[in-house]
């Protein structure tokens, strides 16, 4: 039997990669990040590899074709495996083509989930993230209960906070990715395949109630 095909969607800081990691480890699939997809064909110097990696060594964004020719590489190499994507699609443009491209496959999602969570939760998540000058480890002030000021608990290094990091930024981003996700959520919506989780739940919480509804 054909394991199944996920693709999760959520804002920066939804915490969508850690929930993608437990996914794939509870239904013994295999988690496709875009940032391995990319990795992966650089490593194996295929032709789009290197063609990525030309675009990442100028600073530019990788285009969708080979973006999406590194995604078809990869399921093509896999087979009838099960799989979950994160970080891909982006956008309604992206969406569609994936779809094209399953299909000619003979396959086809089998669920899209939504880590949903309310921009202000993420402005606070995001925004008291702090990293450690010594260590480098990360900490957040918000959710392990510390105040401005503490050392790291690591190694007592002081804590510093990404210039990513700063709301004006966080509110940017978050702002980019409302506007170009929209789409794709209603175009899944539209397909019944979306599966909505609220994201402001605890970790152990959300991972349950994806399990829940993809399993
Ligand atoms: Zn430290």
């Amino acid at each position: 039997m054909a394991g199944k095909c996920i693709v999760i969607l959520g804002p920066p800081g939804s915490g969508k990669g850690t929930q993608a990691v437990r996914i794939a480890g509870e239904l013994g699939i295999k988690h496709l990040s875009t940032g391995d997809l990319l990795r992966e064909g650089v490593a194996r110097k295929t032709g789009l590899g290197l063609e990525a990696e030309g675009y990442m060594k100028r600073g530019d964004l990788v285009p969708d074709e080979i973006m999406l020719g590194l995604i078809h590489e990869e399921l093509g190499r896999m087979g009838d495996s099960g799989w979950i994507l994160d970080g891909y699609p982006r956008t309604l443009p992206q969406a569609e083509s994936l779809s094209g491209m399953l299909e000619e496959q003979g396959r086809s999602i089998d669920h899209v989930v939504f880590v949903d969570v309310n921009p202000e939760v993420i402005v606070r998540r995001l925004t008291s993230r702090r990293i450690c000058s010594g260590c480098n480890a990360v900490h957040n002030l918000e959710m392990e209960d510390m105040s401005e000021g503490d050392g790291c608990r690591e190694c007592g290094g002081e804590l510093v906070k990404r210039p990513d990091d700063d709301e004006e930024t966080v509110r940017r981003r978050l702002e980019v990715y409302g506007i170009q996700t929209a789409q794709v959520v209603d175009y899944y919506r539209r397909q019944n395949r979306l599966v909505p989780v609220d994201g402001a739940a605890g970790i152990d919480e959300v991972t349950a109630e994806i399990l829940r509804n993809v399993k």
